[in-house]
């Protein structure tokens, strides 16, 4: 066995959070399993990789569609690939490249190709809006912050979603923050959570379930 360092990174792996990764078999793969027979043989899978904490999600996300290299290739080409373990769950994050504005406006059109990518029909959405003022220093509305929320929902078949839209502004000229999740769940299961925030943009997806839905975001998203 190779000595563990991160395929991905060269980070020394430390098995308690990084571990051993069997990618798709490949010809290379049916090979080393037929040499392997030699008596004396002695060698790596050459389907198997190790992962840094860092990388193991992603890598274990993409295992099963793809060899290792390309798993390796594809991991080591998004180095925008920032935190690929938060809290829990599963999860990926990107630092995009473009404005925030323009990955809001990516994710508020991302939902049918998002419950395609989950393997459910389109749904209907319904647009709402709805404003909050918050008074400050003795000035009230329309003068004083406020807090708009768009939100897109929808639902069919116990499967519902819902895109939201925060902006938050000083004055109706100065916008001070803004970010935006989507949100698909079946019955209380939450099937996905994908959402932009900061002001370098940063996309964060929960919950992949596939290298079907990692490839339909970073297709979306151009990252
Ligand atoms: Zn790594």
């Amino acid at each position: 066995m190779r000595p563990p360092s991160c395929d991905v990174c060269d980070e020394r792996v430390d098995t308690d959070e990084g571990a051993l990764v069997a990618c798709l078999v490949d010809e290379a793969t049916y090979e080393f399993q037929r040499r392997s027979e030699t008596p004396g043989f002695v060698g790596h899978p050459p389907n198997q990789g190790w992962f840094c904490g860092a990388h193991l999600d992603a890598a274990q996300a993409l295992a099963d569609a793809r060899a290792l290299a390309d798993v390796v290739a594809t991991l080591r080409g998004s180095a925008k690939v920032v935190d690929a373990r938060i809290g829990t769950g599963r999860s990926l994050r990107w630092q995009l490249t473009g404005s925030r504005t323009a990955a809001i406006e990516r994710l508020m059109s991302f939902g049918q190709l998002a419950l395609a990518a989950l393997g459910h029909a389109a749904v209907e959405l319904t647009r709402s809006i709805e404003r909050s003022y918050t008074p400050m220093d003795g000035v009230g509305p329309p003068d004083c912050p406020f807090t708009d929320n768009v939100v897109l929902d929808g639902g069919d078949d116990g499967v519902t979603i819902r895109i939201t839209h925060t902006a938050n502004y000083w004055t109706i000229e100065d916008l001070a923050n803004e970010s935006a999740h989507l949100s698909i769940r079946s019955g209380t299961d939450q099937l996905l959570w994908l959402a932009v925030f900061g002001d370098r943009p940063t996309l964060s997806l929960s919950l992949p379930g596939s290298s079907e839905m990692i490839g339909a975001v970073r297709d979306h998203f151009d990252c």
